[in-house]
């Protein structure tokens, strides 16, 4: 569907497709609204696919004395964990404490037992020094003491956003990616009455009604709404991952280490079958209207902590497969130091032109309440609806006897009752694992076929993400996807080789291996 197909009235419409955008569009479509959600460029293109995919309370904030904060992260990842088996996993978490610099065990262990009284369950445990030893290869001896483990939560931040937005789909609400909000209109008393949006291929653009427009475009909020607070204003800051083979640190958890130039906590973590480490904590000062990448200095810091963490284990930059760099969309109001800038969220109300900006993936079923419950005033009775019987209509259990239930829960999480669809539809030898990935081959062409690809970075970095967890971006795997994809992208020769020499440049600036070059 492109937007010269939908209807030309909505109750609410939503600009940007992060998981912001993603959790309102849900929410709203669930309480019987009719929802249009409009993405400029791809579903979670932004900052909802370069985080660090942890599902988390917050264990840092604690220390800043935000428990509000802390209590209500921890409430919202025993939610998901329970909601979204296979795509929300439990994590564990190892910290080593040291004696000559970071968090005492014993304020360690204070922490940690107000998180588990917050999850009412004992969720930390300790390890003596020679257990750390034993658990973390290679790991600095000099001043260590002991290590505390405790239990948080992992997910494919993308797929998340995707399974909100298909899902809401599949209940009825309209989304469309690369269509960019580029205005609204107001009446003659101020509100709201209409958005103006453009189909970012064919430039295409029309004028949709709607009382309420909510706008949850992350980093880039002031282009619609400037904040009405003086002197506050979206300080972009950006946070940077590496990305490991497993092969060199088979990690089962993460490890949480205090780094020693600035006392910031940094993670060397498994995910996907994949080692990351991240991340930084800088204010962004690349061109906005492209994507981010890592700088050579924030390479060097992330490798000088690891270093310093783990001095007799032999990894290098040379080891690093790939990148990822995101913008953190903060509410600044006196510049402080990157790291303590405040992570919550913000809502402003204008006549019906909402922005929601800050928070966490972790807490975005609470943004969307926030942003909804803002919008009431101006939004109609919503329909009456049924919709938990209609999204547990088809169990993919039901259905899924030849799939191994490993590949079954994870198709469950990752696509919801629509998972369905791709045990149904696909030959049983494609439902194994992309080399050196957890990611499935049959999700390539269920993707092609059901998942809105604009461009071949769509498929490979965010519907499936071995464009991240492989070597050069994937390149070598290029002709057999395209083969999987031929039936369902109707793309022409001409086109199929622009995307693949517009893929790898993307990756070569972007994902690839931190380059030296200057932010
Ligand atoms: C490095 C890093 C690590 C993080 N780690 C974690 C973590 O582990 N756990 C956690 O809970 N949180 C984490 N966060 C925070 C979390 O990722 C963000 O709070 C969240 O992803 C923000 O989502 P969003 O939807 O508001 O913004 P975005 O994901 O940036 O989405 C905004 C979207 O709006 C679109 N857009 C812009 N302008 C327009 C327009 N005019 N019309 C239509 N669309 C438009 C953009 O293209 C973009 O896709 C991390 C953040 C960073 C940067």
């Amino acid at each position: 569907m492109r937007l010269s197909d939908i209807n030309k009235e909505y109750d609410i419409i939503i600009a940007g497709g992060g998981v912001t955008g993603a959790g309102i569009f849900y929410e709203a479509v669930q309480k019987g609204y009719r929802v249009l959600l409009l993405e400029a460029k791809d579903y979670a293109w932004g900052t909802s696919s370069r985080s660090s995919k942890m599902v988390h309370g917050g264990l840092r904030y604690l220390k800043q004395g935000k428990f509000l904060l802390t209590k209500t992260a921890v409430k919202e990842r025993e939610r998901l964990l329970k909601q979204y088996p296979g795509l929300v996993m439990p994590l564990k978490f190892i910290m080593p404490v040291f004696g000559h610099y970071g968090p005492s065990k014993a304020s360690m262990k204070i922490g940690l037992s107000i998180y588990s009284f917050m999850a009412r369950e004992k969720q930390h445990e300790s390890f003596s020094r020679s257990e750390v030893i034993k658990k973390i290869p290679g790991i600095r001896q000099k001043n260590l003491i002991s290590a505390v483990g405790f239990k948080d939560a992992q997910v494919d931040d993308a797929r998340l956003v995707l399974r909100l937005i298909f899902e809401g789909c599949f209940l009825g609400g309209t989304a469309l990616n690369y269509t960019k909000v580029i205005g609204i209109q107001r009446n003659r008393k101020g509100h709201l009455a209409a958005v103006s949006a453009m189909d970012e291929e064919s430039l295409a653009s029309v004028e949709i009604k709607t009382k309420v427009m909510i706008n949850a475009t992350g980093a880039f909020a002031e282009a619609l709404h400037p904040f009405p607070m003086k002197k506050s204003h979206i300080r972009p800051l950006r946070g940077s991952h590496l990305i490991f083979p497993k092969s060199i640190f088979p990690l089962d958890r993460v490890i949480s280490f205090i780094h020693p130039k600035d006392l910031r906590p940094v993670f060397l973590f498994p995910w996907e079958g994949s080692i990351l480490l991240g991340t930084t904590d800088v204010d962004h000062d690349q061109d906005m209207k492209m994507e981010p990448f890592v700088t050579m200095k924030e390479a060097d810091y992330l490798m000088e902590g690891l270093k310093h963490i783990l001095p007799d284990f032999d990894l290098s930059l040379n080891d690093c497969i790939s990148s990822i760099a995101g913008v953190r969309p903060v509410l600044s109001k006196k510049k402080k130091e990157a790291s303590r800038e405040s992570r919550e969220h913000v809502v402003y109300k204008d006549k019906g032109l909402i922005t929601v900006t800050g928070g966490k993936l972790t807490t975005f079923r609470r943004l969307a309440n926030d942003a909804l419950k803002a919008a009431k005033p101006y939004l109609p009775k919503p329909v009456s609806t049924n919709f938990k019987e209609k999204i547990t209509a088809q169990p993919v259990d039901e259905i899924s006897h030849q799939i191994p239930k490993g590949i079954e829960k994870r198709l469950s999480g990752r696509y919801g009752a629509l998972g369905y669809e791709i045990i149904r539809q696909y030959d049983e030898e494609l439902f194994c694992p992309i080399e050196n990935t957890k990611s499935l081959w049959v999700e390539i062409p269920y993707a092609a076929e059901h998942e809105n690809i604009g461009h071949l970075s769509d498929l490979l970095l965010r519907r499936v993400r071995v464009g991240l967890l492989l070597p050069k971006g994937g390149i070598n795997l290029l002709d057999r996807i395209e083969t999987l994809c031929r039936p369902y992208l109707s793309w022409e020769n001409k086109k199929r080789d622009k995307e693949k020499k517009a893929y790898i440049k993307l990756w070569k600036t972007c994902y690839g291996p931190p380059q030296k070059k200057e932010s």
